[in-house]
């Protein structure tokens, strides 16, 4: 069964005291949620990583890394490689977000060679993706999601399917305000699942976690997450503040 996941980007937010508060704040919280089938993800800067790991050590939350580079190691100044981040204990990456896309030019052959890194460390991945407000517009969202899905993940072997986590996030609704709407979601979603299942199996479409993302708040979550194909939410903005991400979570 698939799992439900509420997973945080923190984005460049939050210095060492800032982190360990919200975390604080946020263990404190979560005692209060039951989580059944829910699994609860943090991912604060790099710098930050080891100090969250230290902080969520009994806890509920998983710590997630940003980004990483493809490289094992190597004249790459300012990144970092899967290995380094497995070495302190962060076993999942967020890749593809579409400000890495966007500010920091990584096509999807660049994020097929860090997927393939991040799995030969045996780490997990929340594979990013969605359309710009001009593909939807021009009713080449479908078409333009499928792609990036296809040429990130499609070469994996079915038995990689287990550590990946697909989040739609449509440009248009991060950091904007602006949500899809339930329905556009559910539509998103269903295609997305039904795209896995023509290239693999309903299994293994009908096991992947398929989180939204894009503005999601207190107020609208609880309406997100409610259809069958939503399966959790990447959260940006929100998940800077212990009672709204709390308060997300509690709405699955
Ligand atoms: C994000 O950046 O992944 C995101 C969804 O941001 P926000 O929730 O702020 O729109």
């Amino acid at each position: 069964m698939r799992k439900n996941i509420v997973a945080g980007n923190w984005k460049m937010n939050n210095d060492v005291k800032e982190t360990k508060a919200l975390l604080k704040e946020l263990k404190k919280g979560l005692k209060k949620i039951p989580l059944k089938n829910t699994k609860v993800i943090v991912a604060p800067t790099f710098v930050n990583l080891g100090v969250a790991v230290a902080e969520t050590k009994k806890s509920k939350i998983k710590v997630a890394s940003q980004n990483m580079h493809a490289a094992k190691n190597g004249a790459y100044t300012g990144e970092i490689s899967a290995d380094m981040l497995k070495s302190i204990k962060v076993k999942t990456v967020i890749l593809g977000h579409s400000e890495r896309r966007a500010y920091f030019g990584e096509t999807d052959a660049v994020l097929k060679e860090k997927v393939d890194s991040a799995l030969a460390q045996n780490m997990k991945i929340i594979f990013c993706f969605g359309e710009e407000l001009n593909d939807r517009k021009e009713k080449n969202h479908f078409n333009l999601v499928e792609n990036q899905i296809k040429n990130a993940l499609f070469h994996l072997p079915e038995t990689d399917w287990k550590k990946i986590v697909l989040a739609y996030e449509p440009v248009w609704a991060i950091g904007t305000g602006e949500t899809a709407t339930p329905e556009q979601a559910q539509e998103m979603h269903a295609f997305i699942r039904k795209t896995v299942t023509d290239k693999y199996t309903s299994e293994i479409a009908e096991n992947v976690s398929i989180l939204y993302g894009g503005s999601v708040k207190p107020a609208n979550a609880k309406e997100i997450f409610s259809n069958t194909d939503v399966d959790g939410g990447l959260i940006g903005g929100a998940a800077l503040k212990a009672a709204d991400f709390l308060a997300i979570i509690a709405s699955i």
